[in-house]
């Protein structure tokens, strides 16, 4: 199963995609996640991604190509994956589509919250990890969350009518409880 989650920044797809990948024995393919290992490593992509990061902008589609490619060949991404945070602009989606060179992607499961909830979550969480004495994301705040929200809402909302004609699209409500949301997705793609 190819799945891709789609949805603002705090409305959960890697809290989703971490059950979806537990329930179906799948990875989950996380960009941010990617882009995070590699700014602390201080690879050649870390040192170019970390201050476009920081400010909550996007990283140049290239760099996030390069590392997709790379990670949907790998043996454990053979019977299927779990996208979570790419694509996010109509481009990528179609560059995703001639990465899996006919191996079309099952569905795609949008999570759709108000987006007044977003900042309370997103500030929610970076409070909490400051409280466990762990380390705060270095885009949880509010001058990056807007710049977030502002590039989920021109860049990749544009993705939903994207797959919505290509009959892919599945929207849950991702304000309900976290376990109601997964179950929601595993409804959605039965
Ligand atoms: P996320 O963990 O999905 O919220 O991503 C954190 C940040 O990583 C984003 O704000 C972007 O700067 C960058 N990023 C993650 N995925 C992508 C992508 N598919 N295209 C461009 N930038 C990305």
């Amino acid at each position: 199963m190819r799945l891709v989650l789609l949805g603002p920044p705090g409305a959960g797809k890697g809290t989703q995609a971490f059950k979806l990948s537990q329930i179906l024995a799948i990875p989950q393919l996380s960009t941010g996640d990617m882009l995070r290992t590699a700014v602390a490593a201080e690879t050649a992509i870390g040192r170019q991604a970390a201050e476009i990061m920081e400010r909550g902008d996007l990283v140049p589609d290239p760099l996030v190509l390069e590392m997709i490619a790379e990670r949907v060949a790998q043996p454990d991404a053979e019977k299927g994956f779990i996208l979570d945070g790419f694509p996010r602009t109509v481009a990528q989606a179609e560059s995703l589509d001639e990465i899996l060179d006919g191996h079309n992607l099952s569905c795609v499961l949008e999570l759709k919250v108000d987006e007044r909830q977003l900042l309370d979550r997103i500030l929610g969480r970076a409070a909490q990890a400051r409280a466990n004495g762990e380390a705060v994301r270095a885009d949880d705040n509010e001058k990056a969350l807007s710049a977030r929200l502002r590039a989920y809402a021109d860049q990749t909302r544009p993705l939903t009518q994207y797959y919505e004609a290509r009959g892919l699209l599945r929207t849950v409500d991702a304000s309900l409880p976290v376990d109601r949301v997964t179950a929601e997705l595993v409804e959605a793609i039965q």
